[in-house]
């Protein structure tokens, strides 16, 4: 009887404040993408004028992103720490949720009677607000406003200029809205998690929990200490061991602070004055990828959409959804500000296109602290990377005396 009522408390009182966090979330990712992915074209302004430098540092930015986030769904699909949950768990969740996931299935085989081209079809909107309504077609909003970014680079110079003003206000708006919410977060998220106990029986996320953190880790340290090195030594002719010695100041402070802007001066410091890249490049390479270069980031999401629809949906992703994660995962990652828990936030909209419940939030809260500042080493770990290939390109590597 006690517990009746307890339940009941809960219900009616507590867990309408999980429902507002996440609703906050949810409204904030979507300007948040909009915003922050204009500011980061029309900077990419300035890269064409250093066209040398900029070809080459977006290729290998991309590129160790893009491969970031495929570890993380390796990762995940073969270590499914979505399995962790038990059985009764799953089936009260599933229960909870099967309103979205019936309707996900039911798009799903939509899908299947469309033809193989589809998927692309789908990307390309008919009606941009239309598309912004909807958190379920994120690729669409952002194709379009990867459109407007082109358009601002290519246009003159004075015209753009106002525009570009106008979203960077924007853009320090949205960030100070999303310092507010994250005060919140510790209420929102015990209020999501006391909702989950008493909605779910038997609910323990704990042993899955740990599995969701040691993968997510793995594929960290994966970047870390094997493709990085690898490809420091493939294409900078640089050995491992000095490099981490030289980085080890930023790597530890990236870890303390959680984020990678709080961490640029020091980054900035050890590649120019420990590794030897010249000013010239470090000034360019690394601001432009504290904002946009996040491997540790996208391979996070990655690997925390496959968990949430492991616990949450019947049926695994398929193979398209998984590659729109890669897509969307990446973007999101460069959409991510260099600040504590914004890869989270990001997050939102990695599921909301995967059609995976945003609820599952509430399963990958608890430790999202320390996987974010493991993640925020690697990000800075692969900026320092990307500075030192560039350099050696050009030939601005100076040998340091050693230290
Ligand atoms: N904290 C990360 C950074 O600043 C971003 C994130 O993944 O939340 O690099």
């Amino acid at each position: 009887m006690k517990n009746l009522e307890l339940n009941e408390f809960v219900i009616n009182w507590i867990k309408p404040f999980g429902t507002i966090f996440i609703n906050l979330l949810k409204v904030i990712a979507v300007p948040l993408i909009v915003v922050s992915l204009i500011v980061g074209l029309a900077d990419l302004k300035d890269i064409s004028k250093l066209s040398r430098l900029g070809g080459r540092t977006v290729v290998f930015y991309l590129g160790t992103t893009v491969f970031a986030v495929s570890i993380g769904l390796l990762l995940a699909n073969i270590i499914k720490p979505g399995s962790y949950i038990n059985d009764e768990a799953r089936e009260s969740l599933l229960m909870s949720f099967s309103g979205d996931a019936s309707q996900k299935i039911e798009l799903a085989q939509a899908a299947k009677e469309n033809g193989p081209l589809q998927p692309l079809v789908d990307i390309v909107p008919d009606n941009f607000f239309r598309a912004l309504t909807d958190n379920a077609s994120m690729l669409q909003v952002i194709f379009f406003v990867v459109l407007i970014g082109i358009g601002l680079i290519l246009i003159e110079e004075e015209k753009a200029k106002p525009v570009v003003a106008f979203f960077k206000g924007m853009n320090d708006v949205i960030l100070k809205i999303i310092d507010i919410i994250m005060l919140f977060s510790p209420y929102g998220v015990f209020a999501l998690m006391a909702s989950l106990m008493v909605e779910i029986p038997g609910f323990s996320t704990l042993g899955a929990l740990v599995i969701y953190g040691l993968t997510v880790v793995t594929g960290l340290l994966i970047m870390t200490f094997v493709f990085y090195p690898v490809l420091l030594m493939v294409f900078a002719k640089v050995k491992p061991i000095p490099f981490f010695k030289a980085i080890a100041p930023a790597q530890l402070l990236a870890f303390s602070t959680s984020s990678s802007a709080a961490t640029l001066p020091v980054t900035m410091e050890c590649v120019t004055e420990r590794l030897g890249v010249d000013e010239e490049v470090s000034s360019f390479v690394l601001p432009l990828g504290a904002t946009v270069n996040m491997d540790g980031t996208s391979l996070y999401q990655a690997v925390a959409a496959i968990f949430i629809a492991q616990a949450m949906l019947p049926e695994p992703l398929d193979l398209t959804t998984q590659l729109m994660i890669v897509v969307t995962a990446t973007l999101a990652s460069i959409g991510s500000a260099a600040v504590p828990s914004a890869g989270m936030v990001m997050l939102v909209i990695v599921l909301g296109q995967a059609g995976i419940p945003e609820a599952g939030l509430a399963l990958i809260f608890a430790i999202d602290r320390p996987l974010d500042m493991c993640r925020t080493v690697v990000n800075i770990t692969s900026d320092a990377t990307v500075a030192t290939i560039v350099a050696k390109s050009v030939g601005k590597l100076n040998v340091v005396s050693k230290n």
